[in-house]
């Protein structure tokens, strides 16, 4: 589905998912959206390397390779939304002053910081670090959203007819949304004021969207936040014993 404001339109190439493994870590499917307007091709997070032949083929059906995107906008500095900023050579990737200085100061192998691609964008010359209230692409502003992680930002664009706020992880999904209460945060104060400035600016406006890290983008109907598109994400997995035979786990929430 693409979404249109005045300036821009709106493709969620991958949907995030709103969950955890039970006992395989952490599971990363986060949201990866594109943004054509003004001349520019804009991703607003990158996705994880299980996302690259997605994110190929997800431009590659607009027409598109990873060497049109102009712009790659950095949420945080995890790997399931950092990782592939090394896959557009000629973007400018921007991403928070403190989250990175943060990222690039954390111990080898024992966080979910990609080291080693954060050590390769600190230097790199497509770089561009952000503060607060920046205008990053035309009409698309920074917000400083800690708890998650120290300098995690949100992204406001404020398009003419309709707003959209890219959260991130700093409320990644509809269920810390409503509760106001997160899973996964480095700070539960920060992350609760964070979370209070994600309503604030959703409900400056009627019809914003809001675009979650790990969920499906909502809108506010009635005060209720509602899914704007239904939800695709499944398992296929090899128990049988031939490999056309796959037993499929659509991944919904139960009827
Ligand atoms: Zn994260």
């Amino acid at each position: 589905m693409t979404l249109r404001t005045q300036n821009y339109s709106i493709d969620i190439l991958v949907q995030g998912f709103p969950g955890k493994t039970v006992c395989h870590g952490g599971l990363g499917w986060s949201t990866v959206a594109l943004l054509r307007g003004y001349d520019r091709v804009v991703l607003i997070d990158a996705g994880g390397f299980n996302m690259r032949g997605v994110i190929v083929e997800q431009l590659k059906e607009r027409g598109l390779t990873t060497a049109d995107v102009t712009d790659v906008i950095l949420t945080h500095a995890h790997y399931d939304h950092s990782i592939n900023w090394i896959m557009f050579p000629k973007a400018r990737v921007y991403i928070g002053s403190a989250e990175l200085a943060w990222a690039a100061a954390q111990p080898i192998g024992h966080t979910l910081i990609p080291e080693l691609y954060i050590r390769e964008l600190k230097v790199s010359p497509q770089l561009i670090v952000l503060k607060e209230g920046q205008e990053v692409v035309p009409g698309i502003t920074t917000y400083d959203s800690p708890g998650h992680t120290p300098g995690h930002m949100m992204f406001y664009l404020a398009g003419g007819d309709r707003d959209v706020l890219f959260t991130g992880d700093c409320a990644k999904n509809r269920a810390e949304i409503l509760s106001r209460s997160v899973d996964m945060t480095m700070d539960e104060d920060a992350s609760r004021r964070t979370v209070e400035r994600v309503w604030e600016l959703w409900t400056k406006r009627s019809y914003t969207l809001l675009v979650p890290g790990h969920d499906i983008p909502m809108i506010l109907k009635d005060g209720v936040p509602t899914y704007i598109e239904g939800r695709r994400a499944g398992l296929a997995a090899w128990f049988g014993e031939k490999l056309e035979t796959t037993t499929l786990f659509e991944l919904k929430a139960p009827a």
